[in-house]
């Protein structure tokens, strides 16, 4: 599908354990798609499509009575949880055949709805892929944008290019979906994988606000790990500036080794037994360090060569042979 003038659109939200907040944001999302439609921008048969990312709480009953008393929402859930980006990949999939633009977005009210408006303008003027970019991060504490900020820098510094500040809040066509489904690799980082679609993109900027209710998901910890796998998904940099720091290493070493020799020669004794042994302990880290890199990748390469689903997909809110919306769940 490629209609431009009135787009279907649908917004893929995945959820997981957010009972708190779904209740005040899922009417936000859903006003939105009305504007939308009212201003002739999108077409009336637009959908909020949820995605329950195996929630422990009653996010999914909350989606299933959404469902009932409107049919512009629809929900699916995984079988179990299986994180943020598969949760997002197995929306966009569902929709990718039944609209003409998503636009995938965070269900906690942080990112701002209001710049749909934008986004739709620009898929209009031919974008096919729209960047939701951060203007500002005021309202995050200073540690917080520290390491993003210096988290986008890493990536880009490893090689694995990403839209600053762009998180996934994007708009994607149909069309690019289409060709971004060739991209069947399962260790998933959508916004690194994304641009490497192409097609005609642009940016637009939004303010991010507070989470309405409820928690925070990504932790510290989290956070690095998605770095890591953001970096290690995207590019093999750091392979190679393991083998560069080999070789630099092998160099001062085969110096050091001509010292010793000449030293010897000369009939100085070598003293130093601590500074030997810190050298070692230090190359020794250093040598697990690179393996424990390399690791990654032979880890990453495990993964991908098993070829498991990404996600499975255990219920929807309507039902698949006739479309209709299920009376009961
Ligand atoms: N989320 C998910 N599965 C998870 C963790 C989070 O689907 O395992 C969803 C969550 O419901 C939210 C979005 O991903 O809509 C972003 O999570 P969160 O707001 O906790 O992260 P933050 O905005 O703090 O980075
Ligand atoms: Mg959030």
């Amino acid at each position: 599908m490629n209609n431009r003038e009135h787009p279907i659109l649908y917004i893929v939200i995945p959820c997981y354990n957010e009972e708190a907040v779904l209740p005040i944001t899922a009417p936000l999302f859903l006003g939105k798609i009305r504007d939308l439609a009212a201003a002739g921008k999108v077409s009336p048969d637009s959908r909020v499509l949820f995605v329950n990312d195996g929630s422990k709480d009653t996010t999914w009953q909350i989606i299933c009575d959404l469902a009932a008393s409107d049919p512009h929402y629809i929900g699916i859930s995984q079988s179990r949880n299986r994180g943020h980006q598969n949760a997002v990949l197995a929306g966009l999939m569902e929709a990718k055949d039944r609209c003409d633009i998503t636009i995938s977005i965070d269900c906690d009210g942080q990112d701002d709805i209001n710049a749909m408006d934008a986004m739709v303008d620009a898929y209009r003027d031919g974008c096919e892929i729209v960047y939701g970019v951060r203007s500002s991060r005021a309202t995050d504490t200073f540690f917080k944008r520290f390491t993003a900020e210096s988290f986008y820098k890493l990536l880009n510094a490893m090689g694995a290019e990403v839209v600053y500040n762009h998180a996934d809040y994007r708009l994607m066509s149909a069309r690019a979906l289409q060709e971004f489904a060739k991209f069947k690799e399962v260790n998933l980082y959508l916004r690194g994988m994304v641009p490497l679609v192409g097609f005609k993109s642009t940016c637009v900027a939004y303010e991010r606000h507070e989470r309405i209710a409820g928690e925070s998901h990504y932790p510290l910890s989290k956070m690095l790990s998605l770095a890591f796998d953001g970096i290690t998904s995207l590019s093999v940099k750091p392979i190679r500036l393991i083998t560069g720091f080999g070789c630099l290493v092998a160099l001062v070493s085969f110096i050091g080794v001509i010292w010793a020799v000449i030293q010897a020669v000369l009939g100085n004794t070598v003293s130093g037994w601590a500074s030997t042994t810190s050298i070692v302990c230090f190359v020794s880290g250093v040598q697990l360090i690179c393996l424990g890199v390399i690791g990654e990748y032979i880890g990453k390469i495990y993964m991908e060569s098993k070829h498991r689903p990404r996600y499975i997909i255990s219920d929807r809110t309507w039902d698949t042979e006739t479309s209709n919306i299920k009376e009961e769940h």
